[in-house]
Formats: structure tokens, C-alpha cells, sequence
């Protein structure tokens, strides 16, 4: 591990190139490494992250920006945080209530957001407590591009998706991190999005519905979700 973090420690003003993204036009507003002004990475310290199959929702019960600039200086935040512990900026992509997209941790590499759960499964995660934070329209909207986007490049979500009633969370395409971990995050408000969120994401009607399960605080007592597991944690 220290190895790892000695490798970050050579940090300079380089940033994986925005080129890791070759699409044109994505269908959400990706705001790249270069722009937000990550630390630079070493792209070779990433390992992959296997077949994708599966995605994770996620709050950073942090900050709540009120623009870009906000949403910029708090990604630099996140990555600063997350690199003491962790790999970069732990989530693939992070949404701001603006509606923009934060280039994180490359799609296909390892994410460090799921504990135990990180192979296969993109990390994405909302700026703010949904808790107490209301999701807007706009990071609604972006998210439910970027998980489109998602599994027209990774075919392996929408085979998932067919699994989303599975009782084990996480052979699900959906994942809220609070039902493989004991968290509250994504956050009550969050949480209550789901089962619409889904629905826009994944409209294709060979799909089996999907079995909604209530995870929010009220519903499990204040308490988090996972008795078995002893830790607990905001994010
Ligand atoms: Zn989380």
C-alpha cells in the first residue's frame, strides 16, 4: 500500500488525457480530469476492473455545490481525501447538482467504493448528503445518460438488469451502496429515486420488473441497512 501512495506522491500537473474518452458525443457533460485539475495518476498504478456488470450509487455526504467552480474545487477535495486511503477518486464518475459529469477512476479500471464489491461494478456518486440534500433534475438527468451510456458500452448491465430482483444486492445492475454495506449513503432521497431511475435507465420490457425493497432509514429504523456488518459509515 505504501508503495502505491509513494506513486501518487510523484504527482505533477499531468492528467490522463481526455483521449481516454474517444466518443465525440457523449450524452451527458463530461467534465474531464484536465478540466476540474485532478492530480495526475499513473495509469499503469489502475487495475482493471474485469467485466463490467453492475454499477453502485453513491452520495459523498459532502458538499453540496452551487456551480462548476464549486463542483471543480470539491472534486479536487474528493481526490485529495480518497488518496490517502484509497485509489484516486475512488468513484468512476461523480455528478454534480448542476448536472455535470466528473471524470473519476477510468470505467474499466478498479474502483475503492464498494467494499468487497468493486470488481465489475462502476462507482457513481452524487455531490452532496442526500439525507438532507434534494437531487435536481439536471444530476437526475445526467445520471440517467451516463448509466444508458454505460450499458450500451457494457453489455453485461443490461444482462444484470434482468437480475435486478435477485435477493443477493449484488448479483443486481442497481446497487445502492447502503445494500452491501452498513451506510446510509446514497441517501433517503436518493434511495427513493430508485425504482424510477431504473425504470428510465432500463425500458427494455424483456426485462424482469423490478422488485423494489424499501432501504430507507425510516424503513430499517434510522439504522443502516446490512445488520451482519459491523462497520458504519456516511459514504
Ligand atoms: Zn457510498
Amino acid at each position: 500500500m505504501k508503495a502505491v501512495r509513494a506513486l501518487f506522491m510523484y504527482a505533477a500537473l499531468l492528467t490522463i488525457p481526455a483521449s481516454s474518452f474517444a466518443e465525440d458525443k457523449l450524452p451527458f457533460n463530461l467534465v474531464t480530469r484536465e478540466q476540474w485539475g485532478a492530480q495526475w495518476v499513473n495509469p499503469n498504478s489502475y487495475t482493471s476492473a474485469g467485466t463490467i456488470v453492475k454499477f453502485t450509487l453513491h452520495h459523498t455526504a459532502m458538499a453540496y455545490p452551487a456551480n462548476l467552480e464549486a463542483a471543480k474545487t470539491e472534486m479536487r477535495k474528493i481526490q485529495k481525501e480518497v488518496m490517502t486511503w484509497g485509489t484516486d477518486t475512488a468513484y468512476h464518475y461523480i455528478i454534480s447538482p448542476q448536472g455535470d459529469v466528473f471524470q473519476g477512476i477510468p470505467d474499466d479500471k478498479l474502483g475503492t467504493h464498494a467494499l468487497n464489491d468493486n470488481y465489475g461494478n462502476i462507482g457513481i456518486c452524487f455531490m452532496g448528503n442526500y439525507m438532507n440534500d434534494t437531487p435536481t433534475r439536471e444530476s437526475q438527468e445526467a445520471f440517467v445518460n451516463l448509466v444508458k451510456y454505460l450499458k450500451d458500452k457494457y453489455p453485461g448491465i443490461a444482462q444484470s438488469a434482468k437480475r435486478q430482483g435477485d435477493p443477493d444486492p449484488k448479483r443486481r445492475a442497481f446497487i445502492l451502496h447502503r445494500e452491501t454495506y452498513a451506510t446510509l449513503c446514497p441517501g433517503d432521497k436518493l434511495v427513493a429515486l430508485q425504482g424510477e431511475l431504473f425504470a428510465r435507465i432500463f425500458s427494455d420490457p424483456k426485462s424482469e420488473p423490478l422488485v423494489y425493497r424499501d432501504y430507507t432509514a425510516a424503513a430499517t429504523g434510522g439504522e443502516a441497512y446490512m445488520p451482519d456488518v459491523q462497520l458504519s459509515s456516511p459514504w
